[in-house]
């Protein structure tokens, strides 16, 4: 949407026309620019040519009508308020030309500084500075004015015309060689002077053309290199990735020039209102005496810390100090500013809202509730769930000297050491005698689910971040690195080998999931403090810890203003009760089915492969006591809450050993003539249930509708959970769920058989069991009217969804193309991760809509990744859900974002 070009439209804005909130227009610089402006802070003046501007002119490739016209006219302005005229030999007004768009943006063309300078005005500037100067002797002034020429080509060269920044190093290295110094002070005028000539021909040699002389020209080609470094191939790049629109365009700041490099009594600085790493109040910053604003950064020479300045120079020390407070109340956060020295004379060359970390987000933001510049909402506003997910994690301390060995992708956050197994039952085995595990794949599969509870952390060689691995442990709040592909995993050898190293079972390694590095040894991992106080270990009335007190405030905040309840996905007791210590407020996904595994493996084989009547119930009557344990266990840890059981849902054959090894095992028994009848059995059995497609296939409800007397089990098991669990004194809420319903007629069988059981079990225990199901194949959703007739709730399985509304298996894809897909910009984010809002989203809206229409009270609940996550979370509270569930590490994040989601509207309830 480029803007649209009217014959008067303005494009230029003094700096006293503008302000914070036309960041849109303005750009970020240009805004904070103005806003300082209006403020009455010492900011040298100029003007801001608009986003539009560049809009107009990336659209036909030309400046649009008026905008030199206006240029000029604001030009000569600023040269009737400064006296001086841009490059005048005599007096130049020089000014810089610095790109600034909404969004700070790397990739984009940096800023020129001395535009105006040419071979005579080099002279003219010389002379002005020697003339006033208090401390250049003219000698001094010479250097300033060359220094100040020859930095121009250099920026100008680089930035407007893509001349390799190297070769102007190169030169400027040889110039400090030949004087026999390392610092750039030490060049005299003379010296200078020679590397404006080296410029030069640097400059003719890639360009083709002399450095132009013409002040107004150079002006005009560096405003030009701005708009079009918007379409900078890394800016665009950049601009995918971070999903920023790629119309927005860039504005450009003209600012009168002042001088850090007048001498001693002049210098430029950067500096923190607070620490952006810790958020302590103070001042951070640095400053280099005698230095133009790139050498700061660039490192060119060793910056003091900003309190010195103290010293060298206490009127502005003293100014600066006043005006990083007013900032700061006037932004009413941390703000990171620019500014420079002009002999003795403040300026300031920039501000914005500081970027910070996850803790000095929470820190700050209580501190400012403290310091009475905002309110506990605004707090809220200004933290988020991906900040606290970070906190929570527990982090290596690198410090020494651990170099990784292998880089695959931070699947699963966090800092895992352990000892090295590369099969499930080892995993287990040594957890039991108390041992960190790391458990190492060259990928997973359903059946490490138990190795994997038992891990610390789990590394695969193959596998992207929706594979098994990453997905399980993601949904663990494990620590996992997938698809380090530099590994050569060996399982039977019990071995990996990386870098030309082998590292044995028993060995130890730690993973970061959070960058995706592995190390050879233990790394020392830090607790998280964050998470030691959601354990309830850390009493945040009574210990000093800044981050933990704000964490607890800004929680309790949220907690209070949220609409949403917050759930969790628990299969076991011990998640159970951890996700209740971090705030679940009941369980909106237990899953069923590893409770099939394991040991009772052969029970389910024998349910598979029952032939007589008879054998399929031995097999469920010895299933059920099982059952029903699992199921007291997760009641009891929940008391009082609800507690939502999903009836089995994978597909059969992903209880029965694979295939190819199985025909290989009876092939070779009967090679050496052993009976095998039961090997065959089963074999015929796999043969049987072997799918193509096994997600699309028997399972869900289907196979509670073909396998008689598996789902009446699970009913029974957890209607007399819940009536021990009522004689024990305790309060146990079930909610039956039926995963993958696709039509009414699925749920109502399934519903009257399971009625008939728990009125029977139920007798007058007074327990009250709902039945309600999963939406998550399109077709419920687009039904949900008719579904709602037989569901007392719906939680919708957004995995499922996903993954049936875009037609792609959520196993295969990410490998195969999905990195081509955020690549286009096809999706900003994986739409596992985070929900897509038009197209998942809608189904998810039309089946809350439709459902509540014909069930009003109908319970609308979400479970599957998305419940998790930050942007989802706000989804789910537009759409008017009664909850979300999600991994027990994830129900801070959840809590936190459930608030800022009302915080974010308005506190408006938008069913
Ligand atoms: P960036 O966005 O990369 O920070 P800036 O436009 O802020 O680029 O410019 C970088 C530095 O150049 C500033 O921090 C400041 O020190 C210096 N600078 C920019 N404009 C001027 C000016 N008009 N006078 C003096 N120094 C300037
Ligand atoms: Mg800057
Ligand atoms: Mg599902």
């Amino acid at each position: 949407m480029a803007a649209q070009e009217t014959v008067d439209q303005k494009y230029v804005y003094d700096f006293s026309e503008g302000n914070k909130d036309l960041k849109d227009l303005l750009g970020g610089k240009g805004a904070n620019l103005a806003e300082m402006t209006n403020l009455g802070l010492p900011v040298p003046p100029g003007f801001t040519i608009t986003t539009e501007a560049c809009q107009a002119y990336l659209a036909t490739g030309r400046e649009p009508d008026g905008l030199a016209g206006q240029i000029e006219a604001h030009l000569e302005s600023l040269e009737r308020a400064m006296g001086k005229r841009l490059g005048d030999p005599q007096d130049p007004l020089l000014v810089s030309v610095r790109s600034g768009a909404k969004f700070s943006m790397p990739g984009m063309m940096e800023t020129v500084l001395n535009v105006g300078l040419n071979d005579q005005s080099v002279q003219g500037l010389a002379r002005q500075a020697s003339g006033e100067g208090s401390q250049a002797a003219s000698g001094g002034a010479d250097r300033f004015a060359w220094d100040s020429y020859r930095r121009l080509i250099q920026m100008f060269g680089k930035t407007v015309c893509e001349v390799p920044g190297e070769e102007f190093e190169h030169a400027l290295d040889e110039a400090k060689r030949a004087k026999g110094t390392q610092n750039d002070l030490d060049l005299d005028a003379d010296d200078l002077r020679g590397l404006v000539g080296a410029y030069k021909k640097i400059f003719l040699k890639h360009t083709g053309r002399e450095f132009p002389q013409q002040p107004r020209e150079q002006l005009d080609l560096a405003i030009r290199a701005v708009f079009e470094s918007w379409n900078a191939e890394r800016a665009v790049l950049y601009r995918r990735q971070e999903r920023i629109p790629a119309d927005l365009g860039t504005a450009v700041n003209v600012v009168t020039m002042v001088f850090g490099n007048l001498g001693p009594d002049s210098g430029t600085g950067v500096a923190f209102t607070r620490d952006p790493a810790s958020g302590a109040q103070g001042i951070y910053g640095d400053y280099l005496a005698n230095a133009q604003g790139e050498d700061v950064v660039a490192g060119i020479r060793n910056t003091v810390p900003l309190q010195e300045l103290e010293q060298l120079d206490k009127t502005s020390y003293d100014e600066l100090l006043g005006i990083m407070a007013r900032l700061e109340e006037h932004y009413k956060d941390l703000c990171d500013i620019e500014f420079t020295i002009e002999r003795g004379k403040l300026w300031m060359l920039q501000t914005r809202v500081g970027k910070r970390t996850a803790a000095a987000a929470f820190v700050i933001a209580g501190q400012l509730v403290d310091e009475g510049l905002i309110d506990l909402d605004e707090a809220l506003h200004r933290v988020n769930g991906a900040q606290l997910a970070q906190l929570m994690f527990p982090r290596f301390q690198l410090d020494h000297e651990f170099q990784p060995v292998a880089k695959g992708i931070g699947a699963s956050p966090g800092a895992a050491s352990g000892t090295v197994v590369f099969t499930s039952a080892r995993a287990v085995e040594l957890a039991a005698e108390g041992k960190s595990v790391i458990l190492v794949r060259r990928e997973t599969n359903p059946d490490d689910l138990n190795g994997m509870i038992a891990a610390k952390g789990i590394l695969t060689s193959r596998g992207g971040k929706t594979s098994h691995a990453a997905v399980v442990a993601r949904g663990m709040g494990k620590t996992c690195v997938s698809g380090a592909d530099e590994i050569e995993v060996n399982v039977p050898a019990k071995r990996f080998t990386v870098a030309g190293q082998t590292v044995n079972e028993g060995d130890v390694v730690s993973i970061d999931g959070t960058t995706g590095k592995v190390y050879l040894g233990e790394v020392p991992v830090m607790p998280s403090e964050v998470v030691q106080y959601f354990e309830g270990s850390l009493d945040p009335e009574h210990i000093d810890n800044a981050l933990v007190r704000a964490v607890h405030r800004i929680m309790t905040h949220a907690d209070g203003k949220r609409r949403l309840a917050v759930r969790t996905n628990a299969d076991t007791g011990a998640d159970a009760a951890r996700a209740r210590r971090f705030g679940a407020e009941g369980i909106g996904l237990c899953r069923t089915e590893h409770m099939f595994l394991g040991d009772r493996r052969e029970l389910v084989e024998r349910l598979i492969l029952a032939r007589a009547e008879g054998e399929r119930e031995a097999a469920l009557a010895a299933l059920l006591p099982l059952q029903r344990a699992d199921f007291e266990e997760i009641f009891r840890e929940m008391d009082g809450l609800p507690v939502t059981v999903r009836l089995i849902d994978p597909p059969l054959h992903e209880f029965l050993p694979p295939l190819e090894q199985l025909a290989v095992n009876v092939a070779v028994a009967q090679e050496r003539g052993e009976d095998v009848a039961k090997e065959e059995a089963l074999l015929a059995a796999v043969r049987r249930m072997h799918e193509e497609n096994p997600m699309l296939g028997l399972r869900g409800v289907r196979l509670g509708l073909v396998i008689p007397g598996l789902f009446a089990m699970q009913v029974r098991a957890i209607a007399e959970a819940a009536v021990s669990c009522a004689r024990g004194g305790g309060v146990a809420k079930p909610e039956i769920m039926v995963p993958l319903v696709g039509a009414v007629q699925e749920l109502e069988t399934v519903r009257a058989e399971a009625e008939k059981i728990i009125a029977e079990v139920v007798g007058d225990s007074g327990v009250e069991v709902l039945i309600g199901t999963m939406i998550e194949v399109p077709r419920a959703a687009l039904t949900a009217g008719q579904i709602a007739e037989a569901a007392e709730f719906f939680s919708f399985g957004t995995n499922d969804l996903t993954q049936m509304a875009w037609g792609f298996s959520r196993d295969d894809v990410e490998g195969a193309f999905f990195w081509r897909y955020l690549e286009l910009g096809i999706f900003g984010i994986s739409p596992f991760e985070s929900i897509d809002r038009d197209g998942v989203g809608r189904l998810v809206r039309i089946a809350a809509e439709e459902g509540r229409a014909a069930r009003p009270g109908l319970k609308l609940g979400i479970c599957g990744e998305h419940g998790g996550d930050p942007d989802s979370v706000h989804f789910f509270h537009e759409v008017g859900l009664d909850y979300v569930s999600c991994s027990p590490f994830r129900v801070p994040v959840a809590r936190l974002e459930a608030g800022r989601a009302v915080v974010e509207t308005g506190g408006s309830d938008s069913r």
